[in-house]
């Protein structure tokens, strides 16, 4: 079997070219919807549940739904990855807001639509790599008005973020909040170690899983994990720092604007941490197998 993308669309499979949404969905009109990204490595989900606990999560604070509960969006996911043949795969689900009826602007009339598809792995910075980032002027949207901790397409805070780095030489940017502070970046969240000791943002963005598991690897090396604000002059002044992403797992930082962050090489601690997450793939409590094999 070829390997190629895939698209779970009005409840059918197609290769992801022949998919298709309606232009009048509030989805692409508002970006009134939420989704969730989960990847495959090695021909296994990597924690998968909690993936879907966090879109379920989303849709709930959103009102919306769909026609599965976790157990059967897990059993289609699985499917669609099989299907596919990749096994290493970027899989998204979404949920969007649907069409209002005729003439209408009432959210209520909408009937939520579905959709997933899966695609080959993607790295936002390979693990072998430093990544240059810049600090953006531009600041996140306030979680007073988008919820941060429900997976959202509000990026144009962070898409404009991309091009000031581009502008500046730097592959990607961190988005800060009113006062400075760094938040994340696109499509992930951004740590810091100073003597030993990691920090994270604690509020203002999305709870990563990968943030999450970096954490725990952390606190399992011995290591002290503090949720807070991180300033920009405290991420310059890091001994090491790191992005987390399903998009690419721990990758380390090792430029800040013009300036180079520690030895400017990915740090001993980033470094474990970047082993243990990938040896943390072939866990069995984390790792679900896709059955390549499925008849069609
Ligand atoms: N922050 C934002 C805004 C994201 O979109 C993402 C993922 O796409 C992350 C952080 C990282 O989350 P996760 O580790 O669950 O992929």
């Amino acid at each position: 079997m070829t390997p190629q993308s895939l698209a779970h669309v009005n409840g059918e499979i197609v290769p992801i070219n022949e998919a298709k949404i309606s232009l009048l969905d509030w989805g692409f009109l508002h970006s009134d919807a939420t989704y969730d990204v989960a990847h495959v490595w090695d021909g296994h989900f990597f924690r998968l549940d909690e993936h879907v606990q966090r879109y379920f999560a989303g849709m709930e604070k959103l009102r919306m739904s769909i026609p599965y509960n976790e157990t059967q969006l897990t059993a289609l996911l699985l499917k669609l990855v099989g299907q596919s043949g990749l096994r290493n795969a970027y899989v998204e689900m979404i949920t969007t807001r649907g069409v209002p009826e005729l003439g209408s602007r009432d959210p209520r009339t909408c009937k939520n639509q579905f959709f997933a598809f899966v695609v080959p792995f993607v790295w936002i910075s390979q693990p072998d790599q430093g990544l240059h980032l810049a600090i953006s002027q531009q600041q996140r949207i306030p979680s007073a008005s988008v919820d941060p901790t429900i997976k959202n397409y509000h990026w144009l805070d962070l898409v404009m973020g991309q091009f000031e780095a581009y502008d500046q030489g730097a592959q990607t940017a961190a988005v800060v909040d009113d006062k400075g502070n760094i938040k994340e970046g696109p499509g992930f969240n951004i740590f810091i170690i100073k003597d030993r000791q990691l920090r994270t943002t604690a509020k203002g963005v999305l709870e990563g899983i990968t943030r999450k598991t970096a954490i725990q690897l952390a606190q399992q090396l011995g290591l002290q994990v503090k949720l807070g604000e991180i300033s920009a002059q405290d991420l310059r002044q890091a001994d090491e720092a790191f992005a987390t992403s399903t998009a690419g797992g721990i990758m380390a930082i090792t430029q800040v604007d013009h300036q180079v962050l520690g030895r400017g090489q990915i740090g001993p601690l980033t470094q474990q941490l970047q082993d243990a997450y990938w040896a943390m793939h072939s866990e069995p409590k984390f790792a679900l197998e896709v059955d390549y094999e499925l008849p069609l």
